[in-house]
C-alpha cells in the first residue's frame, strides 16, 4: 500500500461517483494562520504564499463510469464505428446534436479537422477570403490556410476579446466568401451581428466555438448559428477526451458531404468498406469508438460543471472589479450563458505602480495562483503565414503582390488585439473555476496582494 497519495491518486480513489470527484476537489482554503512567515509581504520578494495547495487536476474521471466505459468498448472488439455493431460514436452525435440543439452531428477526430473539413464542404478554398479573429488559437488560422484560403484578419474588441462585427465589415471584399467567428476563451462573440453580416454579403458562416461547450445566445447553443459549428474535445478543453471534435449543422446535405469526406469519401452512412462507389475525395477523420465513450461519461458532468464555472465566474468577477486595473471581460448583452475555458481579464499596470504584466503573472504565481498571458499578438503577421504563402497550392493561385508578405502583414494589422495580447491579457484556466468561493476569494487575496504591493515588486525585480 502507497501511504503518499498524488493529488491524482487521491481524486481517483475518492470518485466513485461524478460527484466525488468535487467534493475530493473542493476541500477548505488554506488557513493564514499555518503560516510561519510574513503574509503581508508579496511572495515573490520572499513573504508567505497566499495559497500553498494546489489547484484542481484537468481531466478528472471516476474509476466505475468511466474506466468501465473504455473496457466495455475494449471487450466488445469493436473499436471503430464503421465495424458491424459499431454504436458508441452515434449514441455520442446523437447526445451532442441533442444537448447543442442541432439537427445533426458529425464526430471527429479533432476540432482543427472538423473546421477544415466544414470549409472544405462548404467549398471555401482556392481564392476566397476568409474574415477571421487575430485572437484565436493557431488551429483557427492553419484550417483556412488548409483548404488554400487567405486569412483575412478583422481586429477585436479588447473589453470582450471577440473579433469587433464593424470590423469584419470593413474587411469584406469582392473575393470574402466566409467569415469564421471564433466565440474564444468560451465567451460567445457577437453573433447575431455577425450573421446578419454574412446574410448581407452572402458569405458562409463556420463558427469556431472550439471553446464553447454549451455557450449562449439568447438561450441559443454556440455553433448553431452558422453554416457549421464546429467543437473540440482536445484533453485541456471543458470536454475532455484527449483528442476529439465535432462538426454540428442543420444542413442534411452539408452534413451527409462531411460525412462522407471523413470516410474517404464513401457515401455517407455506407456500410462498404472495400469496393466501389467513391463520390468525393475525403480523408480518414472518424472518431474511434473508444473515444465517444470517454465522451458520452464526460458529457454527463459538462452541464454541472458548466454552472459551477459560470457561477464562480461571477463571482470572481464581481470581487476583481474592485480592485483598480483589473478589468474583467465583458459579456454581450444578449449572452445567457458562458462556457469559461478561461477567466480573462485586462490589466493596467498603470495602477500597478508600472509593473509589467508579466511580472504581475509572475507575481500571482509565487502567491500560488497560476495565470497566463494568453496568446500571442503577431498571429497575423507571424512566419507561418509566409511558408504558406511560398507553398505551390498559393503560388499556384495568388497573384505576386497577394503574397507579398509585407503587403499583407500591413493590411492585417490589427492594433487593439497587439495591445491586448502583448501587455494586458491574462487568463485564469478552466479547472480553477470548478472549486468553491474560497477558492476564489484566493485569487482574489493574490491579486489584491501585489496591488497593494506593486510598487516594491517592481523596484526589486
Ligand atoms: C482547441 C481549439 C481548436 C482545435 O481543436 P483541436 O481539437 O485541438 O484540433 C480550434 N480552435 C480553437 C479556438 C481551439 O481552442
Amino acid at each position: 500500500m502507497r501511504k503518499n497519495y498524488s493529488r491524482r491518486e487521491f481524486i481517483k480513489q475518492n470518485s466513485l461517483t461524478g460527484l466525488g470527484a468535487f467534493m475530493a476537489m473542493s476541500s477548505p482554503a488554506i488557513v493564514f494562520a499555518g503560516h510561519s512567515g510574513d503574509i503581508s509581504k508579496p511572495a515573490i520578494l520572499g513573504g508567505s504564499p497566499v495559497r500553498t495547495k494546489g489547484w484542481y487536476d484537468w481531466p478528472v474521471w471516476d474509476i466505475e463510469q468511466d474506466e468501465a466505459a473504455v473496457i466495455n468498448v475494449l471487450r466488445s472488439g469493436i473499436w471503430c464505428r464503421v465495424e458491424e455493431g459499431g454504436h458508441v460514436v452515434s449514441e455520442f452525435e446523437d447526445k451532442w446534436a441533442g444537448l447543442i440543439g442541432s439537427k445533426r452531428c458529425l464526430a471527429m477526430v479533432n476540432g482543427t479537422n472538423s473546421l477544415i473539413t466544414s470549409l472544405n464542404m462548404l467549398n471555401v478554398g482556392a481564392g476566397d477570403e476568409v474574415i477571421v479573429t487575430p485572437y484565436t488559437f493557431i488551429a483557427t488560422i492553419n484550417a483556412i490556410l488548409e483548404v488554400g484560403a487567405m486569412p483575412v484578419f478583422a481586429d477585436i474588441d479588447p473589453e470582450t476579446f471577440q473579433i469587433d462585427p464593424a470590423k469584419i465589415q470593413e474587411k469584406i471584399t469582392s473575393r470574402t466568401r466566409a467569415i469564421l467567428p471564433v466565440h474564444i476563451l468560451g465567451l460567445p462573440c457577437d453573433i447575431v451581428r455577425i450573421v446578419e453580416i454574412a446574410r448581407r454579403h452572402d458569405l458562409v458562416v463556420v463558427e469556431d466555438a472550439c471553446q464553447a461547450w454549451l455557450a449562449e445566445v439568447n438561450h441559443q447553443k454556440a455553433g448553431t448559428f452558422g453554416n457549421a459549428g464546429c467543437f473540440s474535445f482536445q484533453n485541456s478543453k471543458n470536454l475532455a477526451i484527449g483528442e476529439g471534435g465535432a462538426i454540428v449543422s442543420d444542413d442534411d446535405a452539408f452534413m451527409n458531404r462531411c460525412g462522407s469526406y471523413s470516410d474517404n469519401g464513401r457515401p455517407y452512412g455506407s456500410a462498404d468498406l472495400v469496393g466501389g462507389g467513391y463520390v468525393r475525395r475525403g480523408s480518414n477523420l472518424r472518431m474511434t469508438e473508444y473515444q465517444a465513450a470517454i465522451g458520452l461519461v464526460q458529457l454527463k458532468r459538462l452541464d454541472e460543471q458548466t454552472t459551477t464555472r459560470n457561477r464562480n465566474a461571477a463571482y470572481l468577477r464581481s470581487k476583481v472589479s474592485n480592485i483598480p486595473g483589473i478589468l474583467p471581460y465583458r459579456l454581450y448583452d444578449n449572452v445567457t450563458r458562458a462556457a469559461f475555458h478561461l477567466f480573462p481579464f485586462r490589466y493596467k499596470k498603470e495602477e500597478f505602480s508600472g509593473l509589467h504584466r508579466n511580472d504581475f503573472i509572475k507575481a500571482l504565481l509565487a502567491e500560488g495562483v497560476p495565470a497566463s498571458p494568453g496568446y500571442p499578438g503577431n498571429l497575423n503577421s507571424m512566419e507561418y503565414l509566409n511558408e504558406a504563402f511560398q507553398s505551390k497550392n498559393f503560388q499556384m493561385v495568388y497573384s505576386k503582390e497577394m503574397l507579398d508578405f509585407d503587403q499583407f502583414v500591413d493590411n492585417n494589422r490589427t492594433p487593439e488585439n497587439e495591445h491586448l495580447c502583448n501587455e494586458e491579457a491574462v487568463w485564469f484556466y478552466q479547472s480553477m473555476l470548478l472549486g468553491t468561493n474560497s477558492d476564489m476569494d484566493d485569487i482574489f487575496n493574490a491579486i489584491e496582494k501585489v496591488h497593494a504591493n506593486a510598487g516594491k515588486i517592481k523596484a526589486a525585480l
